[in-house]
């Protein structure tokens, strides 16, 4: 080889690693990268500013939670308690056992109206299913018989749970979304990721604001509209906003709606006068619980509840429009769509 020919191929191979250099060592900006998939049975939106690794493995996190947790899942940790109810107890994971002992303080908290042992009912009604239907009054009897939070026996060391007659069931189903974002979040923030929105059917979360700076905007679902039609619009960072509504899995007959919220006094969905309860808070578990919680509880209990916790915010709008506030939220909230009005409690 030629002495010139190998003084170029040094000088070439010197600006080219220098090049590759400064393309490794340049802070790499985040992707703006989203996916919708079905997990939890609702569909789960993640948007996020970062990598497709950490998007996937906030996917991932959800998959493993749903496959914990899920009621109708074979071999779930829920599943098989549901399975040896009456009799012995069952090993579940240890996030298991903190979503259900969270779920008993929320039934504690509204007397009973939250029940993560509502499994008879629901499996009764099938509302969300492809076959719902009206039961028989006596069908409604014996399960609501089956339905009793204080049946759920816990052994913290050991994480066992067991539940105290054949045929109770638990349902995580009101509060296990909640979970899975806020622990999806988490490991999003591990991760280094500043900024996302992590939808989980209804269940949102966002981490910071957006990259430009500005806040999240968040809609709050017109209980009576399609889709994607607002009552009106949150500005928010770092938080959670969960609504809970009639509108969510239904089913009509004879021009009657039947929600999947369920009452365990009356064995029939809960008829409060609400329409929805959107709840924002820092948690996201906290959200869930306690925006079911206070849809059962109603306007009046409901409120009083939301002003008594630290941190905590609430919208509830009833069926006749009429749109409620926690003190904390009236200098967010100033406008709403057409038709709704804001009411204070007498
Ligand atoms: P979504 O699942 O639409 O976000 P919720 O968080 O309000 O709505 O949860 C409703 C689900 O919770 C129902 O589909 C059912 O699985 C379960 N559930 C129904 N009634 C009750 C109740 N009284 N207490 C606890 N969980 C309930
Ligand atoms: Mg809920």
């Amino acid at each position: 080889m030629k002495q010139r020919t190998l003084i170029w191929i040094i000088v070439i191979g010197f600006f080219a690693a220098a090049a590759l250099g400064l393309v490794l060592t340049r802070p790499r900006t985040p992707q703006d990268i989203s996916d919708t998939r079905v997990l939890m049975d609702t569909s789960v939106e993640i948007r996020l500013f970062g990598s497709k690794k950490a998007l996937e493995a906030a996917f991932q996190r959800i998959q493993e939670l749903d496959d914990l947790m899920s009621r109708t899942r074979k071999g779930s940790d829920i599943y098989t308690v549901n399975q040896k109810a009456g009799g012995e107890p069952v090993k579940v994971d240890a996030e298991t056992f903190h979503v259900i002992e969270t779920a008993l303080r929320y039934a504690e908290l509204t007397g009973g109206l939250f029940d993560p042992t509502i499994t008879p009912l629901v499996e009764l009604w099938g509302i969300g299913t492809g076959n719902p239907q009206i039961p028989e009054p006596g069908a409604i009897e014996n399960a609501k018989r089956l339905i009793d939070y204080r049946k759920v026996e816990l052994e913290p060391n050991g994480y066992r749970v067991r539940l105290a007659e054949a045929g109770m069931g638990l349902d995580l189903g009101a509060i296990g979304k909640g979970y899975a974002a806020d622990s999806a979040a988490e490991l999003l923030r591990q991760r280094g990721v500043e900024s996302a929105l992590l939808n989980l059917g209804g269940n949102v979360y966002v981490i910071g604001g957006k990259p430009d700076g500005s806040a999240w905007r968040i809609g709050i679902q017109d209980p009576f509209a399609d889709r994607g039609t607002h009552v009106t619009i949150l500005q928010v960072r770092d938080t959670s906003i969960v609504t809970s509504g009639t509108y969510e899995r239904f089913f009509i007959r004879n021009g009657k709606r039947y929600h999947h919220i369920m009452d365990p006094e009356t064995g029939y969905p809960a008829e409060t006068g609400l329409a929805s309860v959107s709840i924002i808070s820092p948690s996201s578990i906290t959200g869930d619980a306690l925006s079911t919680g206070v849809f059962l509880l109603g306007l009046e209990k409901g409120l009083a509840l939301l002003e008594e916790l630290e941190g905590v915010e609430g919208m509830l709008i009833t069926n006749d429009r009429k749109v409620y506030l926690t003190s904390g939220l009236k200098d967010q909230v100033k406008s709403l769509a057409k038709g709704f009005e804001f009411h204070d409690q007498e």
